[in-house]
């Protein structure tokens, strides 16, 4: 039976990087119905909103999405997209890999770190006062009289707000992934010893579920002590978990000790949906130019195999991209550092891996 998969392209380099990742993923001989669905501007165009309610359809559907990036105008214009799906979905966990692949140029060798992001509130929920309105003066007022202390009139607010029940689930998530895959230590990251109510909340919440795992080392970490421990000793994380901010940042970081966004896959997963899409945005500037690396949403293909079952074919994929980087000839411009000009594009990356791919065993 084909696997039905909402397919959704996105937009600046978003097309380009979702063929490759769809060609490669068709080359395993495993079967898909892809239901093609268009969000953001092009979207916004022809049916007056970034988020048509027939993607969330689609999705709920089928189950499983492939995602590529799609832009969000900054400080105006209408709000991520990207957020909307996670929340509307109830995708509360965000499973972000960082693996160093042999091959691929980076300051350390053996990296290999899951960032567990919680995908739903914490600053990115957007609930936010824009300054100057009739609300950010009357939520200034009201904690004026709160005696917590005082914001200038002129100010813009956004929300932290950080819940039991939501720190509780993703430390869950976190401490069985650890467990299901072999992983020997969780490490919650915070700022609890500031934001004593929010991050302290999250952090008590970690202690307690940790407790349910005896078997799995847990640890934590203060967010600006864990991003120069990263920096210096990446090798000592192993699964990290994180409130929405601090792991949004930091699996970005992550993906640098591994050779940067190009090879940085994700997953937006809840008990029973999952949206797969790489870890870096629209990347504007490179959009139809045949130019930046299709592996992150080609491992994020692998993410998905996983999901569905199909795991043959997901190591045989990882197997085949994992080759195309050590042999290192048909590779992008940001893992050929040395010589770009003797990177190749997009398209060409999809063929190698597709060559690379080994027939199926019986
Ligand atoms: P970005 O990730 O798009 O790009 C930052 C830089 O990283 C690029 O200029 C490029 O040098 C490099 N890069 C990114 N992807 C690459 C790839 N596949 N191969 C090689 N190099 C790559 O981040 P940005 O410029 O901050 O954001 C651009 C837009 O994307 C914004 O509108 C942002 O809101 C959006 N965004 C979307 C998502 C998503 O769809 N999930 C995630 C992050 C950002």
């Amino acid at each position: 039976m084909p696997h039905n998969i909402t397919l959704i392209p996105g937009d600046g380099v978003g097309p380009e990087v979702t063929e490759a990742a769809r060609r490669v993923l068709e080359a395993t001989g495993v079967k898909f119905n892809w239901e093609i669905a268009e969000v953001g501007e092009h979207a916004m165009k022809k049916y007056g909103t970034p988020l048509p309610d027939s993607v969330i359809a689609s999705i709920k559907k089928n189950r499983v999405a492939l995602k590529g990036p799609v832009t969000t105008p900054v400080g105006s214009g209408f709000r991520s997209v990207n957020v909307a799906i996670r929340k509307e979905l109830e995708l509360y966990a965000c499973l972000r890999p960082c693996k160093l692949y042999p091959g691929i140029p980076a300051r350390y060798k053996d990296v290999d770190i899951v960032v567990v992001r919680e995908n739903l509130e914490d600053l990115y929920a957007g609930v936010e006062f824009e300054h100057g309105t009739d609300e950010a003066l009357q939520l200034i007022k009201l904690i004026a009289e709160t005696k917590r202390g005082v914001i200038r009139p002129d100010s813009g607010i956004s929300i932290k707000a950080i819940s039991e029940f939501r720190s509780k689930r993703i430390v869950k998530f976190a401490f069985d992934y650890a467990r299901t895959n072999r992983r020997k230590r969780v490490t919650a990251v915070h700022k609890a010893n500031i934001m004593k109510f929010s991050d302290g909340l999250f952090l008590a919440c970690a202690r307690e579920v940790a407790n349910d795992y005896p078997d799995i080392n847990f640890e934590d970490r203060i967010v600006d002590n864990m991003s120069m421990q990263l920096v210096l000793k990446p090798g000592q994380f192993d699964v990290i978990v994180a409130p929405n901010l601090y792991g949004d940042i930091l699996s970005d970081l992550c993906a640098g000790l591994v050779g940067g966004l190009g090879v940085a896959p994700g997953a937006n997963l809840s008990d029973d949906m999952a949206v797969f899409e790489a870890t870096h945005g629209s990347a504007p500037k490179y959009t139809g130019l045949n130019k930046v690396n299709p592996m992150a949403m080609m491992l994020s293909g692998v993410l998905m195999l996983q999901y569905l079952g199909e795991k043959q074919a997901a190591d045989r994929l990882e197997n085949a991209i994992s080759a195309v980087i050590a042999e290192g000839k048909n590779i992008t411009y940001d893992l050929k550092p040395e010589a770009p000009e003797k990177a190749v594009g997009t398209s060409q990356v999809a063929d190698a891996v597709i060559k690379a791919l080994v027939p199926p065993s019986e």
